[in-house]
């Protein structure tokens, strides 16, 4: 009698409040870092990831990622319009980073001439200022596609020695292409830049609704212009050696808003 009592009280307060939160959040994703997790709910609840409050789509529709070093465990919490609060603990592997040296820079990528602090400051914070506003329309769901096709020459999250002096990890996949070669939209989504900065050289970045946006870098030419609507698959540039490149290559980032930069070689199939 004593046990019995003893089991309902440790056990159904614990079972009530999982039950609740499997019965309003559905999860898929990968928790790793630099993963990215697609939430559902009802529309009405609200959702946050330990203290950050998460866009909630009129369809429940909500997703959130990882960064490199992201902790060990982090919170989800749904609030219902009752008020009530229901969590779930998360636990995020963590993963081992290779270091990649590239030499035979040019100086002015690694120590930048005085006079273009100024223009870099400027390039982050135009970037920065992009990434903070996004659509609450989801342009994208489980499947994604490669923007090009090529030898894979660079990796997410990579410690980087630049002419032997160590710099920023990498946060993209670089992918070995021609110059001038075709780049597809890997999902679709709003083109919310087109510009040309010092390190990156030609950048469009596309906002694929959601905080999730692309970044295609050192690209020859953009087809597409601010505004512009494309569908996964659409043209919309060219491949190219600008910015601090030392070939031609296809870099391709993935960030959600300015929370976290997430692996895109983690949403696509192995290359054909
Ligand atoms: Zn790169």
């Amino acid at each position: 009698m004593t046990l019995r009592l003893f089991v309902c009280i440790v056990t159904l307060p614990i079972l009530s409040l999982h039950s609740v939160f499997a019965a309003e959040v559905d999860l898929k994703g990968r928790f790793i870092e630099g993963g990215l997790v697609i939430g559902k709910t009802y529309p009405d609840n609200k959702i946050s990831l330990d203290d950050v409050p998460l866009i909630v789509s009129k369809d429940g529709d909500f997703v959130f990622g990882f960064h490199r070093k992201a902790p060990d465990r982090q919170t989800l919490h749904v609030t219902l319009p009752d008020g009530s609060s229901h969590k779930q603990v998360l636990e995020i592997s963590s993963r081992t980073y290779d270091v990649q040296r590239i030499d035979g820079l040019d100086e002015k990528w690694i120590t930048p001439p005085s006079n273009v602090a100024k223009r870099i400051r400027a390039d982050a914070a135009k970037v920065s200022a992009v990434r903070r506003s996004t659509q609450t329309t989801m342009y994208f769901g489980e499947s994604w596609i490669w923007p090009a096709q090529g030898i894979i020459s660079g990796v997410y999250g990579s410690r980087r020695v630049l002419n032997g002096k160590p710099r920023a990890p990498h946060y993209g996949i670089d992918i070995s292409v021609t110059e001038g070669a075709l780049v597809r939209a890997p999902a679709s989504g709003t083109i919310t830049l087109v510009e040309d900065l010092y390190y990156s050289g030609i950048t469009v970045m596309i906002d694929h609704g959601m905080g999730i946006m692309s970044t295609m870098l050192h690209l020859q030419e953009s087809l597409v212009k601010v505004g512009d609507q494309v569908s996964q698959g659409d043209v919309i540039a060219r491949s190219g050696n600008t910015g601090r490149s030392s070939g031609a290559h296809l870099d391709w980032r993935i960030n959600w808003l300015n929370h976290a930069r997430l692996d895109p070689g983690l949403l696509v199939p192995l290359m054909q």
